[in-house]
């Protein structure tokens, strides 16, 4: 999994310096402490898939517990659902 990790990471970085214009060098802590003082939505998904990671429960679906397809988590890292209940939610959402 930990290349995920990294993944994540990077994913923190790049919004860090894209959104909030604050360029961090440092390592993964580093990363963490800076993004950790900003509370966007789009930093507690990443602080939150690090937690699964750390857990080892990173890359399951939360509703089935089946693994969420590699392709969807090369593309979002902080992806929760696999296909069938990410449909099967999107499809009850719909009017
Ligand atoms: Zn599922």
């Amino acid at each position: 999994m930990s290349k995920y990790d990294e993944l994540v990471v990077a994913k923190m970085r790049e919004l860090l310096k894209s959104k909030f214009d604050q360029e961090v060098d440092g390592n993964r802590g580093e990363i963490l402490a800076a993004a950790s003082k900003l509370d966007t939505s789009e930093i507690n998904e990443l602080v939150f898939a690090l937690r699964r990671i750390e857990k080892g429960v990173y890359g399951q679906c939360v509703i089935c517990r089946h693994d969420i397809q590699p392709d969807i988590l090369k593309l979002n890292p902080t992806a929760r659902l696999c296909l069938s209940c990410e449909s099967a939610m999107n499809d009850k959402t719909l009017p």
